[in-house]
């Protein structure tokens, strides 16, 4: 398999040091599990971003043929990730991807296409031909979660670049926004620890938007907090 690149957008290291957090990189070592244990102990918080789809098989169904591009090593470090920080209640931010990825760990499900799986559901795949920061749609927040409590707004318009979304929602896990069809466009916990999966992208909008920087200090204050 070699020689291999591991290539991540710069905008999750650049939105998470400017709310104060010390970004580092996790390695893909799916191969390695000691060592990827031994970096997960040194995380006062586990970031999750967005990528490429998550391979069906992680959720239990056959690919649907609008399935895109996937990442087995991706999908098996960042399922092992979120598990032993859901075991530990380690605080979680889960972005796009990340988000879905949230959802399969804790046993849910996902809809692999969501025009051709969700019946009348609106455009959200704005990626590529759009900006990064074009902002798709509006999401409704909902009343007494964490995530509108972080956020401070009922409502807000944001960015889309997924087509797929949470089918089934895991155990544990709440409904914290959804679109104006219907999509799930946030989860929570229910329990007190600090996990928030969010479907867009609040990592293009860090230096501009307050809500979005509540949010991410609600993260970074949750791994503070954490390290006691
Ligand atoms: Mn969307």
């Amino acid at each position: 398999m070699l020689p291999h690149s591991w290539v991540m957008n710069s905008r999750y290291y650049l939105a998470a040091a400017a709310m104060g957090a010390v970004p580092v990189m996790i390695p893909l070592f799916d191969g390695d599990i000691d060592t990827l244990r031994a970096i997960y102990d040194r995380l006062d918080g586990l970031l999750l971003a967005g990528g490429v789809d998550m391979e069906p098989r992680t959720f239990g169904e056959a690919p649907h043929p609008q399935l895109g591009r996937t990442d087995r090593s991706r999908d098996d470090v960042e399922l092992q990730l979120a598990r032993w920080a859901i075991a530990e209640g380690k605080p979680i931010l889960g972005l796009c991807r990340g988000h879905q990825v949230l959802n399969v760990a804790l046993g849910g499900t996902l809809y692999q296409d969501i025009e051709t799986q969700i019946p009348g559901a609106m455009r959200h795949d704005y990626f590529p031909g759009f900006p990064r920061d074009y902002l798709a749609h509006d999401i409704v927040l909902v009343e007494g979660s964490r995530l509108r409590a972080a956020v401070g707004a009922a409502a807000m318009p944001v960015n889309s670049m997924h087509h797929q979304a949470v089918k089934s929602l895991a155990p544990g896990l709440l409904v914290s926004a959804r679109a104006g069809d219907g999509v799930i466009e946030a989860i929570e916990s229910e329990g007190p620890n600090y996990l928030v999966g969010v479907q867009w992208h609040p990592e293009v909008f860090e230096q501009r938007d307050e809500r979005t920087q509540r949010l991410f200090q609600s993260f970074v204050d949750a791994a503070v907090r954490g390290r006691g």
